[in-house]
């Protein structure tokens, strides 16, 4: 299994890639973001089997299969079909921070949830108004205690990370947004204009309105997907906010990550039709431990996931998490306003 640079992406530090056919994504990551994503595993094996899909956090998580650190482990080399090797770009960034750091780097080994789209539109929005957790020193206190005091995320407990969109549409980007002058925030590249972060940051409580309807309206697909696609997101979104009611966490600068496709065939060879939902199935052959099988549906037409778990804990006992709340309800009345 090879792994080479990720295709697109929103927003995010350097060094993501996917697997050589696109299905897996990897990042480097730290121990934090690791045992959340193994006890969330472990608390849905707790559930209930008629469990409603939506209704736990791991249902709206990518596909998680492990680390991968320049060593190997066990676990992943158990998930390697015999005869394959771990090799190629991975390896190579793996080897390189070890020479620079002297440690070690994991990367965690996540489903791509972009796989299977032919022009994806993506979306990353930040949740919550504090940027920080106990881990932080007081410098970065500081610092993310003004990005949130200055941007969207202390106003609305959300901010717009970044965004990558098809430059496929009828007409023009204007030449600003509000008072933002594109050129200054937006780049131009391969089909795609990507966002930056500080497109992001200068939206105010007024403009993000405008950006997010930027994301939704900036492309060629028919006024009725469009509606389609921003009613399935409102749905997602209204189920991701029950689930956070009854999920007991602590979530520091998490992301929910939107994505739509542009290319209308795929629409239309799926009658236009999509679960709010995808179940990607990982079924563990019970025979032979070194044979995992992942099956695929037919790649979803749009998708929302929550992501970046690198300040996230269980908080057993404690209540919900009312920053993710508060973000996800500001959302849902931006996007039920479109
Ligand atoms: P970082 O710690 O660098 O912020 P994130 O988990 O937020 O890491 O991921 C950075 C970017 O990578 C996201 O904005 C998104 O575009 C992309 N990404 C993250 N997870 C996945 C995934 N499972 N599949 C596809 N793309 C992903
Ligand atoms: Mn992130």
């Amino acid at each position: 299994m090879s792994f080479v640079p990720l295709d697109h992406k929103a927003a995010g530090h350097d060094g993501t890639l996917q697997s050589a056919d696109g299905s897996l994504f990897s990042k480097p990551t730290l121990q934090r973001e690791i045992d959340f994503y193994n006890s969330v595993q472990t608390l849905a094996q707790q559930q209930p089997e008629d469990a409603q899909l939506g209704s736990s956090l791991i249902d709206w998580m990518p596909g998680y299969y492990g680390i991968l650190t320049p060593g190997i482990t066990n676990e992943v080399k158990q998930k390697v079909p015999a005869g394959q090797q771990i090799d190629g770009e991975l390896t190579k960034k793996a080897e390189e921070t070890v020479q620079k750091t002297g440690k070690e780097k994991q990367y965690v080994v996540l489903e791509n949830v972009l796989h299977g789209f032919k022009k994806p539109s993506i979306l990353d929005v930040k949740l919550g108004s504090v940027l920080y957790d106990e881990t932080a020193n007081e410098e970065k206190v500081e610092r993310m205690k003004k990005v949130s005091a200055e941007t969207t995320s202390g106003s609305l407990s959300f901010r717009i990370c970044g965004m990558k969109i098809s430059d496929d549409f009828n007409g023009k980007l204007p030449d600003d947004l509000g008072d933002l002058k594109i050129s200054e925030v937006a780049k131009a590249e391969g089909g795609y204009i990507t966002f930056d972060k500080f497109y992001g940051r200068r939206l105010t409580k007024e403009t993000a309105k405008e950006g997010l309807e930027a994301f939704f309206k900036h492309n060629n697909l028919p006024p009725k997907v469009q509606t389609i696609i921003i009613d399935n997101f409102i749905k997602r979104l209204q189920l991701i906010y029950n689930c956070i009611l009854d999920t007991e966490v602590r979530i520091i600068a998490s992301s929910l990550l939107f994505v739509y496709e542009n290319d209308l065939s795929r629409w239309e060879k799926l009658n236009y039709e999509e679960p709010l939902i995808h179940e990607r199935l990982i079924t563990e052959d019970g025979e032979d431990d070194d044979e995992v099988e992942i099956k695929i549906d037919d790649a979803p037409l749009s998708t929302l996931k929550f992501i970046d778990f690198a300040h996230a804990k269980h908080v057993p006992g404690k209540g919900y998490d009312e920053e993710l709340a508060k973000g996800v309800e500001n959302l849902l009345s931006i996007f039920e306003s479109f």
